[in-house]
């Protein structure tokens, strides 16, 4: 029989690779809780009528991307391709919204039908945040803030680059569409096939395009930052003054748009060009309406995702990644001989009592000679030994899995004292 295999785009995380997770999401947590965050856990299925009012129908998640299936009940469900939508509904749903602010982080898999490619996945991971009741600019900086930390915290910061832009409140993002369409229609027949598209359904996106001669023809296209009137400009900036004095460096893209229809006012990516194509590793923004778009009080909100995967292949492919990281176990203890496997047991609980010593003790038996190859591969820094011998004297010998140092036998009463000269 054909054995069964993953869906294409949706990857296994295999051992070998989940330390390296954990040592970014311990470093992304370290940090969220720096900043006084507290994390939210929603589903991972949603009405489907969530993301379509939220994401926006004309967007490429809902056009195309979305996991959507009807429940045994005939309901629509999705599955999540993004986490702001979900935390809206939750925080909402549970009066986390009224009269209060809320500084909130989600972790966890999100699903989107795309051509899967090298930091391009089906399923894909993203640790966001998301802000709620705070109008900004302050929040919005100290959010780029935290970013900056993490990327300095993992060594990221000389390989990333942080393009920012304002998006202006609704109505001046309506006056420049406007003003934007009738300039591109004069070109129509020479813009690539999806902005053609878009003329009608989201003119702004073609602001993303990356076809040569769109770019050519929306050098000379009317400017969203004309448009915008002394508050949005004055928002925006004061933050780029506040990343100044942080020293943050950043560059202002006009042609940053994103692909959601929630945005308003602050955008911002931070891209990558380590990884090729796939070069965003986190995109945020300002969302003033949303919560008012999904039927809650107005509410202002701000937030970023960023996408896991990536993240981790920058770290490995930069090898930024210490070599402890793959030190799974300190210790392999080896018990061979009648009677040995009782100590043994004893001997490996005394040293996790001990703290921090992470012990790998034999099970499944075998030769010595055979346990000893298993403590090699281990990748163990030492082996402890205990033979019949060892047993009866209350002795173990210590060997050295890695260097010069010789092996020593020594007292069992002796033993901590002893590990902690050769771990050091
Ligand atoms: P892209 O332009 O690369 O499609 P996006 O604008 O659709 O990204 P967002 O919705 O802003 O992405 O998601 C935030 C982050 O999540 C991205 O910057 C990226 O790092 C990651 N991400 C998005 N889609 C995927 C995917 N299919 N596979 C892996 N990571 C992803
Ligand atoms: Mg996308």
């Amino acid at each position: 029989m054909a054995k069964i295999q993953a869906i294409r785009g949706m990857n296994d995380l295999l051992p070998q690779q989940s330390p390296v997770w954990q040592y970014f999401e311990n470093h992304v947590k370290k940090v969220l809780s720096l900043y006084g965050y507290n994390e939210i856990r929603m589903p991972v299925v949603e009405k489907t009528e969530l993301f379509k009012r939220s994401i926006g129908e004309v967007t490429d998640i809902v056009e195309k991307e979305m996991y959507t299936f009807d429940d045994r009940n005939g309901d629509s469900l999705t599955l999540r391709p993004e986490g702001t939508a979900c935390c809206v509904r939750a925080a909402e749903q549970h009066g986390l919204l009224y009269n209060q602010t809320q500084k909130l982080w989600y972790a966890g898999p999100m699903f989107r039908y795309e051509r899967p490619q090298k930091g391009r996945y089906r399923q894909f991971h993203q640790i966001g945040v998301e802000c709620f009741g705070f109008k900004g600019p302050d929040i919005d900086a100290e959010l780029i803030m935290m970013t900056a930390r993490l990327w300095k915290n993992l060594g990221l910061m000389d390989y990333v680059c942080l393009e920012i832009n304002t998006l202006g409140l609704p109505e001046e993002r309506l006056a420049f569409k406007n003003e934007l369409v009738r300039y591109l229609v004069q070109f129509e027949s020479e813009l690539d096939e999806d902005s053609k598209r878009r003329l009608t359904s989201n003119p702004l996106r073609i602001l993303d395009s990356k076809n040569l001669r769109t770019q050519e023809i929306l050098d000379g296209a009317p400017k969203l930052s004309d448009f915008l009137q002394e508050e949005s400009r004055g928002d925006f900036e004061n933050l780029l003054s506040l990343l100044d004095f942080a020293e943050i460096p950043y560059k202002v893209n006009t042609r940053l748009v994103r692909g959601l229809d929630y945005y308003s006012k602050t955008v911002f990516e931070w891209v990558t060009d380590a990884l090729g194509a796939q070069g965003t590793v986190c995109a945020g923004g300002r969302y003033d309406g949303l919560v008012a778009q999904m039927g809650g009080k107005s509410t202002p909100g701000v937030g970023f995702a960023m996408g896991v995967e990536r993240l981790v292949l920058m770290l490995e492919e930069l090898s930024l990644i210490p070599s402890e990281v793959h030190q799974q176990v300190d210790v392999y203890v080896v018990a061979a001989g009648e009677g040995t496997l009782q100590k043994a047991f004893k001997l490996s609980e005394e040293l996790r009592d001990a703290g921090g010593y992470k012990v790998l003790q034999n099970t499944g038996g075998g030769s010595f000679k055979s346990q000893m190859k298993k403590a090699d591969k281990s990748g163990a820094k030492i082996a402890l030994i205990l033979g019949e011998q060892e047993v009866q004297d209350n002795t173990v010998v210590i060997k050295p899995l890695f260097g010069d140092a010789k092996q020593v036998s020594i007292q069992h009463i002796d033993l901590i004292n002893e590990l902690n000269n050769f771990l050091q």
